[in-house]
């Protein structure tokens, strides 16, 4: 069997290279490189998908929490609450604009933020909370939203892996992950589930006064042009990008579906195996496989036995990619420990660590692979 991937962006692309080799030769005839018809259409079209009024797009995921957090007016010293179990991206931005970072525990079945700990960690000087919707799973919104009110906190939905997830709402609405909160933030980095042939990244909002304020922000703090009324930044999508993401969006339902189907199958094969926990879902009750809240950036298990670490070089040595996401708790990392933290309160992280490995997951993967894949680490967790 030829060596299995994480993604499989090449054979994805082969599927669509005429539209996109066509969309891409418009940009380059046009020579409109920056802020092309592209950008604006696929900013409607994003608009239009997701149900949202205001779509924002940037340079790339981090740039798109930072501007969120510049938008709202978040000044030093205040806390923005965040998790300890995701990519650094998000604790970074926060470091970079002189907030403080709370880092809280995550569930340990969903990996999403704690309500618990989120409800202990709030302080007068809290002034956000940042949910990451960790693999493609929407986090708890309805309480996470109920704890925002009675405190009046910001919520800044860290979307870069859930695009095109539902949130389903106890008396029934639905609204897609990242148009929940204040603000919401995507990357479209190539592996993400809408991903480009570049950097990309946009924030999204319902908030008609915040879409303006961030639009400046963005544009050099420029709301009239050469008139700079904030500090602000250069963070633009380019006209290719764009041509690439504006082709790719219409896929994004058959992408995620894609994706549940390879979940369901991983979830089947494992279902036996007492050393292994797959991916199951808290907020909505539901098996992840069967429900829109989980769009499976990721497929991580959790590996009960201990052998997690000879599992990864197991399946290696098969010719089957797998990753570690994450090795190390933000609040142990270097840039971010403090030592207000406590150990007690990340057990659940610190457990992961030791425990959870994903696996290949992408558009393409096909039954074969997946035979191969699920059999072998059967057969090595007997
Ligand atoms: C990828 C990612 C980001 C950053 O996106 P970039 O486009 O790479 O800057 C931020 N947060 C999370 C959770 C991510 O997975």
């Amino acid at each position: 069997m030829k060596k299995i991937h994480m993604v499989d962006l090449q054979s994805q692309y082969q599927k669509i290279k005429e539209t996109i080799d066509t969309s891409i030769q418009e940009v380059l005839n046009s020579s409109a490189y920056i802020n092309g018809p592209y950008v604006k259409d696929f900013q409607a079209d994003l608009e239009k998908y997701l149900k949202v009024k205001h779509v924002i797009p940037c340079a790339n995921g981090t740039d798109a929490l930072q501007i969120a957090m510049m938008g709202l007016g978040l000044q030093p010293g205040d806390e923005v609450i965040t998790v300890d179990f995701t990519f650094a991206a998000t604790v970074e931005v926060i470091g970079l604009l002189n907030l403080t970072p709370v880092l809280i525990d995550v569930e340990p079945d969903s990996f999403n933020i704690d309500i618990e700990a989120l409800k202990k960690a709030i302080t007068p000087k809290t002034k956000a909370i940042v949910p990451v919707h960790l693999f493609g799973q929407v986090a708890n919104m309805e309480a996470i939203l109920e704890i925002a009110s009675q405190h009046n906190l910001f919520v800044i939905e860290d979307n870069a892996q859930a695009i095109g997830a539902n949130y389903t709402f106890k008396d029934g609405t639905k609204k897609k992950a990242g148009t929940i909160g204040n603000v919401g933030t995507t990357s479209f980095f190539p592996s993400k589930n809408l991903g480009c042939y570049g950097d990309g990244g946009a924030i999204f909002t319902n908030d008609d006064e915040l879409a303006h304020t961030i639009r400046g922000i963005v544009n050099h703090g420029m709301y009239k042009r050469y008139y700079h009324d904030v500090v602000g930044v250069n963070s633009r999508l380019d006209s290719i990008q764009a041509a690439v993401l504006k082709t790719k969006l219409p896929l994004l339902d058959e992408y995620c579906n894609a994706r549940r189907d390879a979940a369901r199958y991983y979830n089947n094969a494992f279902a036996n195996n007492e050393h292994i926990e797959t991916p199951t879902s808290s907020s909505c009750g539901q098996i992840c496989d069967s429900c829109d809240c989980h769009v499976f950036h990721q497929y991580t298990l959790q590996i009960k036995n201990g052998k997690r670490d000879e599992l990864h070089q197991h399946l290696l040595d098969n010719g089957i990619a797998n990753a570690i996401y994450y090795p190390v708790p933000l609040h142990q990392q270097k840039a971010y420990t403090n030592e207000r933290y406590n150990e007690d309160d990340f057990k659940v992280t610190n457990t992961l660590i030791n425990t959870v490995i994903s696996l290949p997951m992408h558009t393409e993967l096909d039954e074969e692979q997946l035979a191969f894949i699920t059999k072998t680490v059967n057969d090595f967790l007997k």
